[in-house]
């Protein structure tokens, strides 16, 4: 069975980038009936945190994505890479590096020079370890095979090919006994038993490596899929501006966690013409070999409508508790979380449909229901306080003895009798509801105003309408 692997490393938030890869990871793992792995790689102990690693897994939670069994440590498996450094040691097929920092300065400085990249140049490979000088700690380095290449069989990049004369002898356990990224990693997979490595392309050079060390430890090489990286509209890397953002701040921005796996799955992933399409479908479809080379572009506009059609299409009790979900996390949210009880859960399931159709994202759904939870006198914004101040006082005085007499308090009805009441008084039907929009919501754009009479019931309208009348 599939095994996959999603490998953060713990040093900031969860990225967008590496929320594409841990659903690749998920989505192939359950198109294949396998099951994906968590793996915190926390050996760079200076700049891993602990809320790093829960922003990771928060981030995963958010965006829907599971993994099997606890997550891993790498720095935790330390001990085990070390063993393996020692075994590669044993074995010959690595050797004990007794250069000091000043000597490998000179190397470097020395490659510098020679306008040549830099590499370790063998100088203890073969050297007779009892010419060690005293006192100096060694490093163990890999043995690296010096003719021949290194083959990659990438199901999205294809055959890539390395000398091996570009690879040199890399560390797998420093001096001070701390074991190294390539190493690790190895160990960690072969122990897990991943069958499947999917990771940004960047790591494609990491790959050559790992296999060498792989085919030293007569351990099997998995399946690799380098995927490409996510650019910015202009095809330049992906910056801040424009989504190189953590996850965390995608939710903030009002986007619903099926919207954004529908969207990332699109990056460099495709099925068809298929734009818009379940989770249930992408577990489906999902398959390696339809993973393309070429960059991905992350566009925001894209992801907003794509967001504001799960919004139009989401059944109005499951949009609601997404509604409420996100509230915590968003500007003004908790305050109204607070309000939140069965009349307010009530109103705003009445609301919803009215506001969901002005929405692309939480946020504007949020500001769309502003007026549900506001509080008397409700603070108005410019646009209203003109409308009020241009007649509406009047018009809002001839209304309201119209609509107290008002029996059953329901759009229908409410819209009869001021559709009406505007005819009688000559005038326009806007010109009644936009004042009523006014003194009701404090702006100028709403939901349909009988729906938003018939949410805020009698009292709180006739109440409202009274605040602005003159
Ligand atoms: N920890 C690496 C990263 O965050 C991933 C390594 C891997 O997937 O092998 O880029």
């Amino acid at each position: 069975p599939v095994v996959t692997r999603f490998a953060p490393s713990p040093t900031g938030y969860l990225h967008i980038g590496g929320g594409r890869t841990a659903l690749f990871n998920w989505a192939y793992a359950r198109h294949t009936g396998g099951k994906m792995l968590l793996r915190i790689e926390d050996t760079d102990r200076e700049r891993s945190t602990a809320d790093a690693i829960d922003a990771i897994i928060e981030g995963l939670t958010w965006l829907g994505l599971d993994w099997a069994g606890e997550p891993v440590s790498q720095y935790g498996r330390a001990e085990r890479h070390r063993q393996v450094a020692e075994e590669l040691l044993a074995q010959g097929k690595a050797y004990r590096c007794y250069c000091t920092p000043e000597d490998l300065e000179a190397m470097r400085a020395k490659a510098e020079a020679e306008k040549r990249p830099i590499r370790y140049d063998g100088t203890w490979r073969d050297r007779d370890p009892s010419e060690a000088p005293a006192g100096v700690k060694p490093a163990i380095r890999f043995k690296a095979p010096q003719q021949g290449e290194t083959v990659i069989e990438d199901a999205v990049q294809g055959r890539v090919v390395i000398p091996n004369k570009d690879l040199d002898d890399l560390i797998i356990l420093r001096s001070d006994g701390n074991p190294t990224y390539n190493l690790s990693v190895v160990v960690d997979d072969h122990d897990m038993g991943v069958t499947h490595i999917i990771r940004g392309v960047d790591h494609l050079t990491n790959a050559a490596r790992q296999t060498q060390i792989y085919k030293a430890m007569g351990w099997r090489v998995p399946h690799m899929s380098h995927i490409p990286l996510i650019h910015g509209p202009d095809g330049a890397k992906l910056s801040k501006r424009h989504g190189a953002l953590g996850v965390e701040a995608y939710r903030a921005m009002g986007y619903l966690p099926e919207a954004m796996r529908n969207y990332l799955a699109r990056l460099s992933w495709s099925h068809g013409d298929d734009e818009i399409f379940s989770t249930e479908q992408l577990v489906e479809w999902f398959d390696l070999d339809a993973i393309g080379k070429s960059a991905a572009r992350f566009d925001f506009a894209k992801l907003e409508n794509l967001n504001g059609h799960y919004i139009r299409h989401m059944a109005d009790d499951k949009l609601l508790m997404s509604f409420i979900d996100f509230l915590p996390h968003a500007e003004g949210g908790p305050a109204m979380k607070a309000k939140i009880d069965d009349a307010m859960m009530a109103k705003l399931l009445r609301a919803l449909p009215g506001l969901k159709e002005r929405a692309k994202t939480l946020v504007e759904l949020k500001n769309g229901a502003q007026f549900l939870f506001a509080e008397r006198p409700l603070p108005m914004d410019d646009k209203a306080r003109q409308i009020i101040a241009d007649g509406g006082r009047d018009v809002l005085a001839g209304i309201i003895p119209v609509l107290t007499h008002i029996a059953n308090w329901q759009a229908h009805d409410l819209e009869t009798a001021v559709k009406s009441h505007a005819e009688t008084a000559g005038l326009k039907l806007g010109k009644v509801a936009q004042p009523l929009r006014a003194a009701l919501t404090g702006t100028a754009t709403s939901p349909g105003i009988f729906d938003v009479l018939e949410v805020l019931g009698r009292e709180e309208s006739l109440a409202r309408l009274s605040d602005q009348a003159a």
